[in-house]
Protein backbone atom coordinates (compact mmCIF):
# COMPACT_ATOMS: atom_id res chain seq x y z
CA UNK A 1 0.00 0.00 0.00
CA UNK A 2 2.58 2.24 0.86
CA UNK A 3 6.08 1.98 -1.08
CA UNK A 4 9.73 3.27 -0.87
CA UNK A 5 11.67 2.03 -3.59
CA UNK A 6 14.96 3.04 -3.72
CA UNK A 7 14.54 6.15 -1.63
CA UNK A 8 17.92 8.03 -1.15
CA UNK A 9 18.30 11.41 0.74
CA UNK A 10 21.21 13.29 1.22
CA UNK A 11 22.17 16.91 3.30
CA UNK A 12 24.79 18.19 1.51
CA UNK A 13 27.50 15.63 1.60
CA UNK A 14 25.51 13.20 4.38
CA UNK A 15 23.28 10.67 3.63
CA UNK A 16 20.81 10.15 5.89
CA UNK A 17 18.94 7.41 4.12
CA UNK A 18 20.22 5.41 2.32
CA UNK A 19 18.61 3.68 -0.84
CA UNK A 20 15.74 2.39 1.08
CA UNK A 21 13.08 -0.29 0.20
CA UNK A 22 9.94 -0.69 2.57
CA UNK A 23 6.55 -1.75 2.24
CA UNK A 24 3.92 -1.20 4.12
CA UNK A 25 0.57 -2.78 3.90
CA UNK A 26 -2.82 -1.27 4.05
CA UNK A 27 -4.14 -1.19 7.55
CA UNK A 28 -0.95 -1.83 8.80
CA UNK A 29 0.84 -0.19 12.13
CA UNK A 30 4.46 0.01 11.62
CA UNK A 31 7.24 1.58 14.30
CA UNK A 32 10.12 2.97 13.14
CA UNK A 33 13.27 2.10 15.93
CA UNK A 34 16.49 3.07 15.72
CA UNK A 35 19.51 5.08 17.39
CA UNK A 36 19.48 9.23 17.26
CA UNK A 37 20.34 9.96 13.70
CA UNK A 38 19.19 6.67 12.12
CA UNK A 39 17.00 8.29 9.21
CA UNK A 40 13.64 7.83 11.22
CA UNK A 41 12.12 11.20 11.02
CA UNK A 42 13.56 11.96 7.71
CA UNK A 43 11.55 8.69 6.58
CA UNK A 44 8.60 9.86 7.65
CA UNK A 45 8.93 14.04 6.44
CA UNK A 46 9.66 12.26 2.99
CA UNK A 47 6.25 10.32 3.25
CA UNK A 48 4.36 13.38 4.62
CA UNK A 49 5.90 15.57 1.58
CA UNK A 50 8.00 18.23 4.10
CA UNK A 51 11.47 16.72 2.23
CA UNK A 52 11.87 15.31 -0.76
CA UNK A 53 13.79 12.48 -1.60
CA UNK A 54 17.34 13.23 -3.55
CA UNK A 55 16.51 9.76 -5.50
CA UNK A 56 14.67 7.13 -5.70
CA UNK A 57 10.59 6.78 -5.55
CA UNK A 58 7.40 7.08 -3.22
CA UNK A 59 3.89 5.65 -3.74
CA UNK A 60 0.46 5.36 -2.28
CA UNK A 61 -1.98 2.97 -3.62
CA UNK A 62 -0.22 2.43 -6.37
CA UNK A 63 0.18 6.62 -7.27
CA UNK A 64 3.72 8.34 -7.29
CA UNK A 65 3.25 10.78 -3.98
CA UNK A 66 6.77 12.14 -3.83
CA UNK A 67 6.31 15.47 -5.71
CA UNK A 68 2.95 16.33 -4.39
CA UNK A 69 2.45 18.97 -1.51
CA UNK A 70 1.38 17.58 1.84
CA UNK A 71 -2.19 18.73 1.55
CA UNK A 72 -2.53 16.80 -1.36
CA UNK A 73 -1.59 13.42 0.24
CA UNK A 74 -4.11 12.80 2.53
CA UNK A 75 -1.91 11.96 5.38
CA UNK A 76 -2.48 13.03 9.13
CA UNK A 77 0.87 13.92 10.92
CA UNK A 78 1.06 13.81 14.70
CA UNK A 79 4.44 15.41 15.26
CA UNK A 80 5.92 15.95 18.62
CA UNK A 81 6.88 19.25 17.60
CA UNK A 82 4.02 20.11 15.39
CA UNK A 83 2.68 22.27 17.48
CA UNK A 84 -1.09 23.41 17.54
CA UNK A 85 -1.69 26.75 16.74
CA UNK A 86 -1.68 29.21 20.05
CA UNK A 87 -4.65 31.78 19.35
CA UNK A 88 -7.10 29.43 17.81
CA UNK A 89 -9.42 27.25 19.89
CA UNK A 90 -9.63 23.74 19.99
CA UNK A 91 -12.26 23.25 17.62
CA UNK A 92 -10.18 26.21 15.19
CA UNK A 93 -7.49 24.07 15.54
CA UNK A 94 -9.37 20.89 14.43
CA UNK A 95 -11.13 22.65 11.77
CA UNK A 96 -7.83 24.41 10.17
CA UNK A 97 -7.46 20.86 7.79
CA UNK A 98 -10.51 21.24 6.50
CA UNK A 99 -10.37 24.88 5.66
CA UNK A 100 -7.58 24.21 3.78
CA UNK A 101 -9.31 22.13 1.72
CA UNK A 102 -12.09 24.05 0.86
CA UNK A 103 -14.63 21.74 2.88
CA UNK A 104 -17.94 23.93 3.53
CA UNK A 105 -18.85 25.14 6.90
CA UNK A 106 -21.41 22.90 7.52
CA UNK A 107 -19.54 20.25 6.91
CA UNK A 108 -16.39 21.81 8.84
CA UNK A 109 -19.22 21.51 12.09
CA UNK A 110 -20.12 18.37 11.95
CA UNK A 111 -16.74 16.60 11.65
CA UNK A 112 -14.74 18.43 13.63
CA UNK A 113 -17.44 17.23 16.59
CA UNK A 114 -17.21 14.16 14.94
CA UNK A 115 -13.28 14.45 15.57
CA UNK A 116 -13.29 15.49 19.12
CA UNK A 117 -15.55 13.13 20.33
CA UNK A 118 -13.56 10.46 19.16
CA UNK A 119 -10.79 12.10 21.54
CA UNK A 120 -13.03 12.91 24.36
CA UNK A 121 -12.44 16.29 23.95
CA UNK A 122 -16.30 17.14 22.55
CA UNK A 123 -16.42 19.34 25.92
CA UNK A 124 -13.33 21.95 25.27
CA UNK A 125 -13.94 22.99 21.79
CA UNK A 126 -13.70 26.66 22.78
CA UNK A 127 -10.84 26.37 24.88
CA UNK A 128 -7.40 27.07 23.79
CA UNK A 129 -4.69 25.20 24.05
CA UNK A 130 -2.57 26.75 27.10
CA UNK A 131 -5.80 26.20 28.63
CA UNK A 132 -5.37 22.18 28.08
CA UNK A 133 -3.00 19.62 29.82
CA UNK A 134 0.26 17.63 28.04
CA UNK A 135 -1.83 15.12 27.14
CA UNK A 136 -5.13 16.86 26.07
CA UNK A 137 -3.01 18.79 23.67
CA UNK A 138 -2.10 15.58 21.79
CA UNK A 139 -5.42 14.47 21.59
CA UNK A 140 -6.44 17.51 19.68
CA UNK A 141 -3.64 17.13 17.84
CA UNK A 142 -4.50 13.77 17.01
CA UNK A 143 -8.13 14.73 16.34
CA UNK A 144 -6.95 17.34 13.72
CA UNK A 145 -4.94 14.41 12.15
CA UNK A 146 -7.64 12.80 11.64
CA UNK A 147 -10.65 15.17 10.80
CA UNK A 148 -10.20 15.45 7.05
CA UNK A 149 -10.20 11.20 7.03
CA UNK A 150 -7.09 10.15 5.83
CA UNK A 151 -6.44 6.20 5.55
CA UNK A 152 -2.48 6.95 6.67
CA UNK A 153 -1.50 8.67 9.67
CA UNK A 154 2.39 9.69 10.67
CA UNK A 155 3.42 10.10 13.84
CA UNK A 156 6.66 11.24 15.16
CA UNK A 157 7.36 10.32 18.89
CA UNK A 158 3.53 11.86 19.50
CA UNK A 159 3.41 10.42 23.37
CA UNK A 160 7.07 11.81 23.89
CA UNK A 161 6.35 14.57 26.10
CA UNK A 162 3.59 13.12 28.46
CA UNK A 163 3.94 11.28 31.42
CA UNK A 164 4.15 6.97 31.75
CA UNK A 165 -0.07 7.16 32.95
CA UNK A 166 -0.92 9.24 30.47
CA UNK A 167 1.21 7.89 27.36
CA UNK A 168 -0.34 4.26 28.59
CA UNK A 169 -3.54 5.85 27.81
CA UNK A 170 -2.94 7.38 25.12
CA UNK A 171 -1.42 4.14 23.53
CA UNK A 172 -4.55 2.11 24.11
CA UNK A 173 -6.84 5.04 22.58
CA UNK A 174 -4.29 5.11 19.36
CA UNK A 175 -4.60 1.65 19.36
CA UNK A 176 -8.34 1.35 19.10
CA UNK A 177 -8.56 4.30 16.98
CA UNK A 178 -6.22 2.28 14.66
CA UNK A 179 -8.52 -0.81 14.54
CA UNK A 180 -11.55 0.83 14.62
CA UNK A 181 -10.95 3.21 11.12
CA UNK A 182 -8.42 1.02 10.02
CA UNK A 183 -5.97 3.39 9.39
CA UNK A 184 -2.79 2.17 8.34
CA UNK A 185 -0.09 4.14 10.60
CA UNK A 186 3.36 4.32 10.81
CA UNK A 187 5.11 5.34 14.15
CA UNK A 188 8.41 7.09 15.14
CA UNK A 189 8.92 5.98 19.29
CA UNK A 190 12.15 5.70 21.08
CA UNK A 191 10.03 3.62 23.54
CA UNK A 192 10.95 -0.29 22.73
CA UNK A 193 8.19 -1.80 25.06
CA UNK A 194 5.49 0.74 23.14
CA UNK A 195 6.54 -0.14 19.53
CA UNK A 196 6.58 -3.93 21.22
CA UNK A 197 2.70 -3.56 22.29
CA UNK A 198 1.59 -1.23 19.64
CA UNK A 199 2.68 -2.84 16.36
CA UNK A 200 2.36 -5.11 13.96
CA UNK A 201 6.11 -4.89 12.60
CA UNK A 202 8.69 -2.75 13.32
CA UNK A 203 11.57 -0.99 11.48
CA UNK A 204 14.80 -1.31 13.03
CA UNK A 205 17.07 1.78 11.50
CA UNK A 206 20.98 1.87 11.31
CA UNK A 207 22.47 4.68 9.70
CA UNK A 208 19.90 5.38 6.36
CA UNK A 209 18.87 1.56 6.23
CA UNK A 210 16.76 -0.94 7.77
CA UNK A 211 18.19 -3.59 9.64
CA UNK A 212 15.43 -5.60 10.13
CA UNK A 213 11.60 -5.68 9.84
CA UNK A 214 9.18 -8.30 10.97
CA UNK A 215 6.65 -8.99 13.65
CA UNK A 216 7.58 -7.72 17.48
CA UNK A 217 8.09 -11.50 18.34
CA UNK A 218 10.44 -12.05 15.05
CA UNK A 219 12.85 -8.96 16.18
CA UNK A 220 12.73 -9.99 19.79
CA UNK A 221 12.63 -13.63 19.17
CA UNK A 222 15.53 -13.68 16.36
CA UNK A 223 16.91 -10.90 15.78
CA UNK A 224 18.68 -11.12 12.44
CA UNK A 225 22.01 -9.35 12.56
CA UNK A 226 24.53 -8.19 15.87
CA UNK A 227 23.09 -4.42 15.86
CA UNK A 228 19.77 -5.30 16.28
CA UNK A 229 20.14 -7.58 19.17
CA UNK A 230 22.44 -5.29 20.61
CA UNK A 231 20.29 -2.38 20.16
CA UNK A 232 16.56 -4.56 21.40
CA UNK A 233 19.08 -5.77 24.74
CA UNK A 234 19.60 -1.96 25.39
CA UNK A 235 17.35 -0.43 28.04
CA UNK A 236 15.63 3.40 27.18
P1 LIG B 1 16.02 10.92 16.32
O1 LIG B 1 15.68 9.57 16.85
O2 LIG B 1 17.06 11.61 17.12
O3 LIG B 1 14.83 11.76 16.03
P2 LIG B 1 16.16 10.10 13.58
O4 LIG B 1 16.48 8.66 13.39
O5 LIG B 1 14.74 10.49 13.46
O6 LIG B 1 16.75 10.62 14.94
P3 LIG B 1 16.66 12.06 11.58
O7 LIG B 1 15.96 13.13 12.34
O8 LIG B 1 15.99 11.51 10.40
O9 LIG B 1 17.06 10.87 12.55
O10 LIG B 1 18.07 12.65 11.18
C1 LIG B 1 19.05 11.94 10.48
C2 LIG B 1 20.25 12.84 10.24
O11 LIG B 1 19.92 13.83 9.28
C3 LIG B 1 20.75 13.57 11.48
O12 LIG B 1 22.14 13.48 11.50
C4 LIG B 1 20.29 15.00 11.24
O13 LIG B 1 21.19 15.91 11.83
C5 LIG B 1 20.28 15.11 9.74
N1 LIG B 1 19.27 16.08 9.24
C6 LIG B 1 17.93 15.96 9.38
N2 LIG B 1 17.30 17.00 8.80
C7 LIG B 1 18.27 17.80 8.29
C8 LIG B 1 18.27 19.04 7.55
N3 LIG B 1 17.12 19.65 7.23
N4 LIG B 1 19.46 19.55 7.20
C9 LIG B 1 20.62 18.93 7.49
N5 LIG B 1 20.69 17.76 8.18
C10 LIG B 1 19.53 17.21 8.57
Amino acid sequence: FIQFDKVSKSFGPITVVDDLDLSIGKGEFVSMLGPSGSGKTTLLMMLAGFEKPTSGEISVDAKRVDGLPPYKRNMGVVFQNYALFPHMTVAENVAFPLKMRGVSRSQIVERVKKALDMVQLGAFQGRKPIQLSGGQQQRVALARALVFEPEVVLMDEPLGALDKKLREQMQLDIRDIHRRLGLTIVFVTHDQTEALTMSDRIAIFNHGKIEQIGTPGQIYDSPRTQFVAEFIGETN
